[in-house]
């Protein structure tokens, strides 16, 4: 899949995590996309025709896989993401790790599966900034929600949008960290479907065509609402927050490992939780003498 000077690098597994798919510019050297795809790939292109920029779309760390195996390369991330690469300590707190019970499980899960490397940008990436690398533009489309800094890349003259983790999966978007935001996912996603693109590729999964895409961006965004009117639908009732996520309403049903997947279920349901709260469609109750607190609609 290659338009101009732009490739699509599927990642291992058809780009499922913990791959993702790669963004190449043909040039010399060239500038890697997100390298979370394919060792195999990803060296042979190191030696010919070299590797000069890796670039991140965000912090996630299927997406910085295999960033380790090009020290030498510049490295360019987007300005709001940059420090969870720089600390290991910032990208468990931007997840909502620390204090966990399994904290220390998920330190060595970055460190040892995912080759989490400190490492500072030689440049932060900001909304419209315009990059040219030889013939090929790119502008940087900053879509948080996702990751505060998640981004975009948009290649005018090839007609190509890269959308990243806005995958436009039948599961729908992903908004499971302390840092990521339900109201900015939802804006991010109207913002890219906006961009007048020929070829959407995304993260995890195969390039869609223009055609396509428009019934793929409602199909995501509708994820979201059917996730709301199934909470809703609970909280008919009273419920804390322990029972709401064991209906499991984000993954459909218990997944594997249980520890991983209950901790994105319930950091994505309060996502919901709060953004209902405000809108005043439910509201906290606490039983006294019962030391619990409950959520029911307003
Ligand atoms: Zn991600």
């Amino acid at each position: 899949m290659r338009r101009g000077n732009v490739e699509l690098i599927p990642g291992k597994n058809l780009g499922r995590y913990p791959y993702c798919n790669s963004v190449f510019i043909h040039e010399k050297p060239g500038i890697v996309i997100d390298a979370g795809s394919d060792e195999e790939k990803l060296l042979a292109l190191k030696q010919d025709p070299g590797i000069g920029i890796i670039i991140n779309t965000h912090y996630h760390e299927d997406h910085f896989l295999y960033n380790y195996l090009f020290p030498e390369a510049e490295f360019w991330v987007p300005e709001q993401d940059a420090p969870a690469f720089e600390s290991l300590d910032t990208v468990m707190d931007f997840c909502g790790i620390i204090g966990l019970p399994d904290e220390k499980n998920w330190i060595s899960y970055y460190l040892d599966q995912f080759n989490y490397r400190v490492r500072k940008a030689e440049r932060k990436l900001k909304d419209g900034d315009q990059l040219q690398f030889g013939k090929t533009r790119v502008e940087v489309i900053h879509a948080p929600g996702h990751t505060p800094g998640h981004s975009g890349f948009w290649f005018p003259e090839e007609k190509v949008l890269f959308v990243a983790d806005y995958d436009l999966t039948a599961f729908g978007p992903w908004y499971g960290d302390r840092v990521s935001s339900l109201e900015d996912t939802i804006a991010s996603v109207e913002k890219l479907r906006k961009i007048p693109a020929e070829v959407y590729w995304v993260s995890h999964g195969e390039e869609i065509p223009r055609e396509q895409a428009e019934g793929r961006f409602a199909e995501y965004l509708k994820v979201i609402t059917v996730r709301e009117e199934k909470l809703l639908a609970f909280l008919k009732t009273p419920h804390t927050l322990d029972e709401i996520v064991d209906q499991w309403i984000i993954y459909r049903k218990e997944r594997e490992p249980v520890y991983f997947f209950r901790f994105a279920e319930q950091a994505m349901v309060k996502k919901h939780l709060e953004n209902l709260r405000k809108r005043g469609l439910i509201k906290k109750e606490a039983v006294i003498g019962l030391h619990k607190e409950f959520f029911v609609r307003s």
